[in-house]
């Protein structure tokens, strides 16, 4: 009789290695940062827990989602503050990425403070109850080019007219250097709407703690330097995979990346 466990051979255990089904912007914005970041995180598929910020943000997105999906007139603070309650208890406070942080009484409640200035943020920067919603957290998937792409937009309203996409950013508002890499996000879910049909006149990135909108028109040039960008991210991420081999990228923020310990740069 056989002695199974002698025979088992590991490598056959082994999950095969898959180029994505499709990208998102995170995706190739994590492609572009650093390719072997994007190896272990969207090949090798090696989790990265989201840390507090992220959660932060997660959780005022998801109070701001519903508060938009509700009548306009009922879009008050109060009715914010009921949704991130009733969010809270049925949801995000069990959660496991929630748990994981694993904060006591005062952390959670320093957590909890950050995301209502957040979601309160927001409110300084528009009445909600003026806002013409056509969709909120759309998911769009398409192929563009030759690159499979799949996104979540917040929001897109109507608003003079124009078809307006809106982000919630609870990030800083990015420094003038930084404005084009921010707007690529708004530029690629144009570029992708685009192809469903829907002509995106403008798009607002809201900077919901930093109380700022940045926004701007989308013009025809946007749309062929996000499609450009997809087809350049998505031509190296499979010629990486056919050649075996992701660049590291080492720079400042490897002291925020999640695979530090494991990279080949700095093992
Ligand atoms: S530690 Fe730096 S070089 Fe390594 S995967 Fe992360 S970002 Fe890339």
């Amino acid at each position: 009789m056989p002695d199974s466990t002698v025979l088992a051979d590991p490598e056959a255990a082994a999950p095969a290695r898959k180029l994505p089904r499709s990208l998102s912007h995170s995706s190739m914005a994590a492609y572009e940062s650093c390719p072997k970041k994007f190896e272990f995180s969207r090949i090798d598929r090696i989790p990265d827990p989201p840390g507090r910020a992220m959660l932060v943000g997660t959780f005022a997105h998801a109070v701001l989602e519903d508060l938009m999906k509700t009548d306009p007139e009922t879009r008050t603070v109060e009715a914010a503050k009921r949704i991130a309650r009733r969010r809270w208890d049925r949801w995000f406070a069990r959660h496991a990425d929630f748990v994981r942080l694993d904060l006591d009484e005062a952390g959670r409640l320093d957590f909890r403070k950050d995301a209502w200035k957040a979601v309160e943020g927001y409110f300084a920067i528009e009445d909600p109850r003026g806002v013409e919603v056509v969709s909120v957290e759309a998911r769009v998937e398409v192929t563009l080019g030759s690159v499979p792409l799949m996104g979540f937009v917040d929001r897109i309203e109507k608003a003079g007219g124009d078809t307006v996409v809106s982000d919630y950013k609870t990030g800083k508002v990015p420094a003038a250097a930084y404005k084009d890499e921010a707007i690529a996000q708004p530029h690629l879910y144009a570029a992708m709407l685009a192809e469903t049909g829907v002509t995106v006149d403008r798009y607002r990135m809201l900077y919901v703690v930093g109380r700022q909108e940045v926004g701007g028109e989308v013009r025809a040039s946007d749309l062929d330097s996000a499609r450009q960008r997809a087809e350049d991210a998505w031509g190296a991420i499979v010629k990486d995979f056919s050649d075996g081999h992701f660049a590291t990228r080492p720079s400042k923020l490897c002291d925020w990346c999640g695979y530090k310990e494991i990279c080949p740069a700095w093992t």
